[in-house]
């Protein structure tokens, strides 16, 4: 060790610059804002993109928006939805779902159901507080699911908004599909080769 680096050591060990320098690392936070959430007395600010407990939305009249189609369940990638419809005996061709479960311990919160639902029938919600001690009730029934739903309405509807699906003010009881705004691609002119075939085929 170098002359110099021993006086600054011994320098350092009679001034104890090290704790002083990590009081003034204290003192300095001692000013600042906390950020630390006092949870659950505090609660976060969730945006409307967040992909919360899903849920089952009924139109304003009541009525259960879902019509049995499955396709949520053939969107989902953990396999985690179950469909049983039946039909509407007073009403010819209409369907519904007479039984509806989703198994939210494998849910990965990808969204894909909700994207694939022709009707919007499904939404996901601000809700995360479902944590418990028995697995078995995260399997979430039908009447759940609607309990749910109509519990966080409005931000399921927001949920809807923020992703695409569905425009605000709008409830159409027809079938309808509007792609997500990731699907949506600017129209682009085909590509060289397909040009050539296009070409080809008017000659
Ligand atoms: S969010 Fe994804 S994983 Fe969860 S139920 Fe829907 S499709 Fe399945
Ligand atoms: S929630 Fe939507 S996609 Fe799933 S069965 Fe009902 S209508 Fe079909």
């Amino acid at each position: 060790m170098s002359v110099g680096a021993f006086t600054k050591r011994v320098w350092q060990a009679a001034l104890f610059t090290e704790i002083w320098d990590a009081m003034k690392v204290t003192f300095k936070h001692m000013f600042h804002r906390p950020i630390t959430f006092q949870y659950p007395r505090e609660q976060r600010t969730i945006p409307d993109t967040h992909r919360g407990a899903l849920g089952l939305l009924r139109y304003d009249d009541g009525q259960e928006r879902c019509v049995g189609c499955d396709l949520c369940e053939a969107a989902c990638p953990s396999h985690c939805i179950k469909v049983i419809s039946s039909e509407d005996k007073s009403l010819p061709l209409q369907r519904f779902a007479s039984e509806f479960y989703i198994d939210i311990t494998k849910c990965v919160f990808c969204g894909y159901c909700v994207e694939a639902c022709p009707v919007n029938a499904l939404a996901m919600t601000k809700m995360y507080e479902y944590s418990t001690h028995d697995k078995r009730t995260l399997l979430f029934d039908k009447k759940r699911l609607y309990d749910i739903g109509e519990r966080h309405l409005t931000d399921a509807k927001k949920y809807l908004y923020a992703h695409g699906q569905e425009k605000e003010g709008q409830e159409s009881r027809e079938y309808r599909y509007f792609f997500p705004q990731s699907v949506i691609k600017p129209t682009q002119p085909p590509p060289k080769h397909l040009m050539k075939q296009v070409d080809e085929k008017s000659a």
